[in-house]
């Protein structure tokens, strides 16, 4: 072994979740983590929002765009790429509406096994379409929705030497669960309240998982190391958490199967990574909400693009619309009192607004042109100034 490849002693660096987890998630001790370096993404406090200033009520967003390939699967997908590893697999496949095809696609391309997968024709944003080919996976466009491509792939999975990497496999939701880990470390305890954007349904089942885990490991945190995870974090996770948050899931109105109380054959949304109308988690997020005493809600296509912008112009937090569904929903919530005043809030923004470049160029204001003159930029910059 050259010096180059000697291990990083534990506890020298962040190394992605699988290692500071590893105790809390199905691998083996010994089996190499799969990873980019995923998780331990940011818990940003809203500050300038006018509808959350004028409540006394504290939002935190929990910023996935920040992950190696830009949305929170790749949480789940170190978990599940590691695992197939484990269990010597050649190939993985999934069904996507972009975010999952980027992430299995990169993570494949570092464990040097092949991907495959499918995704509906012209619509995935197109930095996910970037991603998953410049990944070297096999791309394969079909002309019908998500929905019809993930009735696909489960069956080819059954069939073909290919491993499901969906969050219908259980490692994803594994790996996804440590986000709630995260915040309460983040945060020194849970949320009141957790919004977050629904689609398949797998991440408000994760999260729900990660909470209860955490609210159920007994007082055996006090020794020198931390006993919940490999991290340095012993004084956060020293205390039991028994409060768990109420889980509150967004939708978009055009592909709202939790809100219309079953599933929809036509999804239809500017917010395409949840243009989804049979989500796969059905039964664990219904699950996870009456639990939780939450509930789903849906917001339109124009409060979704509203709440994209007003955290881009507001925070400077460029999300991809699909995640400002939570914040669109969370704003609703807190303005009427349904998240009451006092309330901790967290919101998941999924990915990152460079996703979906085209949405964002479609919504503001577009650049203008003018001579390469001193008094041409003056006279723009002096006419904006206010
Ligand atoms: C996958 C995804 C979702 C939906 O998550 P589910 O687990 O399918 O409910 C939301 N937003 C973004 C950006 C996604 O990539």
């Amino acid at each position: 072994m050259t010096s180059a490849m000697r291990p990083t002693p534990p506890g020298s660096r962040y190394s992605g979740l699988v290692d500071k987890y590893r105790r809390r998630l199905p691998l083996r001790a010994e089996t190499a983590a799969v990873t980019l370096g995923e998780g331990n993404t940011p818990l940003i406090e809203l500050q300038n929002i006018p509808e959350v200033r004028a409540r006394e009520v504290r939002v935190h967003v929990k910023f996935e765009g920040l992950n190696p390939t830009a949305s929170f699967k790749d949480r789940g997908m170190t978990v599940a790429v590691t695992k197939a590893v484990e269990e010597g697999g050649r190939a993985v496949i999934c069904a996507s509406t972009g975010n999952t095809s980027a992430s299995a696609a990169a993570y494949a391309a570092r464990a040097e096994m092949a991907a495959f997968v499918l995704i509906p024709e012209g619509k995935i944003a197109l930095g996910k379409l970037a991603q998953a080919m410049m990944h070297g996976s096999k791309v394969i466009q079909i002309q019908g929705n998500f929905d019809a491509g993930m009735a696909l792939v489960k069956r080819i999975a059954d069939e073909a030497p290919v491993i499901l990497v969906n969050s219908v496999n259980p490692y994803r939701l594994q790996g996804q669960k440590t986000a709630a880990f995260e915040i309460i470390e983040q945060l020194g305890r849970p949320p009141d309240f957790h919004c977050l954007p629904v689609g398949n349904a797998g991440n408000i089942t994760a999260h729900w998982i990660g909470y209860c885990e955490y609210s159920s490991v007994p007082g055996e945190r006090t020794t020198s190391a931390c006993a919940f995870c490999d991290g340095d974090c012993r004084l956060l996770h020293d205390r039991v958490v028994a409060d768990r948050p109420k889980m509150v899931g967004y939708q978009a109105s055009g592909a709202a199967p939790f809100l219309r109380g079953t599933m929809l054959e036509h999804p239809e949304t500017v917010a395409t990574a949840i243009r989804i109308g049979r989500p796969q988690s059905w039964e664990q997020a219904w699950s996870a909400s009456r639990e939780s005493a939450g509930w789903f809600d849906e917001c339109t296509d124009g409060e979704i693009l509203a709440a994209q912008k007003l955290l881009a112009e507001k925070e400077g937090i460029f999300c991809e619309p699909a995640s400002a569904v939570s914040v669109a929903g969370a704003i609703r919530d807190i303005g009427r009192g349904k998240i009451p005043e006092g309330s901790q809030v967290v919101c998941t923004l999924t990915g990152h607004g460079l996703k979906d470049p085209d949405t964002a160029i479609k919504q503001s204001v577009p650049p203008i042109t003018v001579s390469a003159e001193m008094d041409a930029v003056k006279k723009v910059i002096l006419d904006n100034m206010n």
